[in-house]
């Protein structure tokens, strides 16, 4: 069974742009692949944070990718921190990344120019990312377009590895392709920019349908809808593709049809949406409720979990440093 592996930082709220681009796909993949989801607390340390914070928001990750649909009997679900061969194969990745590929990366010039002073993990952030997934030898990495760049130069790294430490007749690292949703970049409800938990424009899996629909209400829409009655695109529209990853078919047909002959204003529209949200979040609020419930079953799911990891982890370890004269 070939593995897939992919990670979710601790830097907020699982938001709609993660359930959708990301975490509804590792769900459907759960049972197909050899699956390893890991709370990646390394890399959400690059931006200043506070530590209390840190603990809070790992605990409400894992409850809310729980809740979502995760099932820790059949996935590896861990947190990264608490396996260190992810640190320790990202330094020797450093060794073998070249610097240019880096500086090249597009999150990596967007979150930098957001900052006043950036440190090298930003850059690396990419490096830790490649060893995440290829100390699982894993093959498939489930994410949003906004990771297929990183993915690609993980691609780079394993090449880079397998050319001085494998053969290409045997290669030891995978080189790991990205399996993407339909929906795999939600934008944020202003409309301008990508749902990430690091911009504050994102909706809460688990938040409460009052504080949606404070947010929903006023979303940007087609701005050629300035009144009721014109006419709109709904390919523009970033309601309409919420409809597409909530609302069954022939309510997204529907949709296409009433805002295109501008038989419903943007809010009739809105509220149809909001209705199918809830339809699929209210038991993944509900179930989030009970898992909060048993704190002790959480933890022992994520001690197994990060036992389970550190079991591959190791294995990859000691094949990597035997190939370079760590041994
Ligand atoms: P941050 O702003 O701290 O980077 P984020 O919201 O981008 O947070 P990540 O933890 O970096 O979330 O990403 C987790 C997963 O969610 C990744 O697979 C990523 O590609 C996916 N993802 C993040 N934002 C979106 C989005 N707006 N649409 C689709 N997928 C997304
Ligand atoms: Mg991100």
């Amino acid at each position: 069974m070939s593995r897939v592996f992919s990670g979710i930082q601790p830097s907020g709220e699982l938001h709609l742009g993660n359930y959708l681009g990301a975490i509804k796909n590792w769900v459907r993949l759960q049972g197909e692949y050899e699956s390893f989801f890991c709370i990646v607390d390394y890399h959400a340390i690059i931006t200043a944070y506070a530590p209390d914070d840190l603990r809070r928001r790992r605990r409400d990750m894992a409850v809310s990718l729980v809740a979502a649909g995760i099932d820790p009997a059949r996935a590896t679900l861990f947190v990264q921190s608490r396996v260190p061969e992810h640190t320790e194969l990202a330094w020797i990745f450093n060794t073998v990344t070249p610097l240019g590929e880096l500086e090249r990366q597009t999150q990596f010039k967007d979150k930098a120019s957001r900052q006043e002073s950036v440190s090298a993990g930003l850059l690396n952030y990419p490096v830790l990312q490649a060893a995440d997934i290829l100390l699982y030898l894993a093959e498939h990495v489930p994410v949003g377009e906004d990771q297929v760049q990183h993915l690609e130069l993980s691609r780079v790294v394993a090449r880079r590895w397998n050319a001085a430490f494998a053969t290409e007749e045997a290669p030891y690292f995978p080189e790991p392709k990205a399996l993407l949703t339909p929906t795999r970049r939600v934008m944020g409800l202003d409309g301008q920019a990508k749902m990430s938990k690091s911009m504050g424009n994102t909706v809460g899996l688990l938040e409460e349908p009052d504080a949606i629909w404070a947010k929903l209400r006023p979303a940007v829409t087609d701005p050629a809808r300035i009144r009721k009655t014109d006419p709109g695109t709904p390919e523009v529209c970033n309601i309409y593709h919420l409809h597409k990853a909530f609302s069954p078919p022939a309510v997204v047909d529907e949709v296409a049809v009433k805002c295109s002959t501008a038989a419903w204003g943007c809010i009739d529209c809105k509220k149809v949406l909001f209705e199918h949200m809830n339809a699929e979040l209210t038991p993944i609020r509900r179930r989030a409720a009970e898992i909060r419930e048993t704190p002790a079953l959480l933890d022992d799911a994520l001690a197994r979990g990060a036992a389970r990891a550190q079991e591959v982890a190791r294995g990859t370890m000691a094949e990597v440093k035997t190939r370079m004269g760590l041994d």
